[in-house]
């Protein structure tokens, strides 16, 4: 089965271009909804996660306080590398699950999304070509903000933390510009997708 890895910084598009594969009957499996799943109060990451970092980051639900568990990340980096240990196995065994899921269904492709695809090599190794979606670094912080109402410090710390465009784009094997608007990124997408049918169409 033939897997695209698709990536992209904050902002950049990457929800928007999972939606547009979804309504195409692409599989699309999204690192960053398996992280929300598997810390959920029923998950099975929540337990790891409560022992590291105690009741401090819960709610008055018992589900973790994500908006400030954030927070802490970029303002603590040990707290972020040792929460990272904990969850990124975890993470990477569901995908795995998922993809054995999807495996025998007779999907010409599937779409991983994997925000960080480019600053490990994990899924590097899972993926068959890369996908990055990028926009200009203006339109990415205004989308940001207008999308989590974030302070513009923190959108702006979460982007340093992420490899420069540039370098992206040199290792990427496409590259999606959503600088227009959504239908321009609908299009562009389109465009992708008839071309991997066929390629991948008439390698079966
Ligand atoms: P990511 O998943 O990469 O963080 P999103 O897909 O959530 O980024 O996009 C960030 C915000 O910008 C969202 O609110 C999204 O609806 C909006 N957005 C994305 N692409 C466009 C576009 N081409 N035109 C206008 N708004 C966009």
């Amino acid at each position: 089965m033939h897997i695209v890895g698709l990536t992209g910084g904050i902002g950049s598009g990457k929800s928007e271009a999972s939606k547009i594969f979804i309504s195409l009957g692409i599989e699309v499996i999204d690192l960053d909804s398996i992280a929300k799943d598997i810390t959920k109060k029923d998950g099975f990451g929540y337990a790891p996660l409560v022992k590291l970092m105690g009741n401090d980051y819960l709610n008055k639900t018992k589900e973790i306080d994500r908006k400030k568990l954030r927070k802490k990340f970029f303002e603590d980096i040990s707290i972020k590398k040792k929460v990272e240990s904990i969850l990124h196995p975890l993470i990477l065994e569901e995908c795995k699950n998922q993809i054995k899921r999807c495996d025998g269904n007779n999907y010409n492709y599937i779409v991983i999304v994997v925000p960080l695809l480019f600053e490990t090599s994990v899924y590097l190794d899972l993926i068959n070509e890369s996908l990055l979606i990028d926009c200009r670094e203006n339109l990415q912080l205004r989308r940001v903000k207008a999308r989590d109402m974030n302070s513009p410090t923190l959108v702006q710390l979460i982007m340093n933390s992420q490899k420069n465009r540039k370098e992206k784009i040199k290792k990427a094997d496409n590259v999606i510009m959503n600088n227009g608007t959504i239908n321009d990124l609908n299009d562009q997408i389109q465009r992708f997708h008839k071309k991997k049918q066929k390629i991948i169409g008439l390698n079966l």
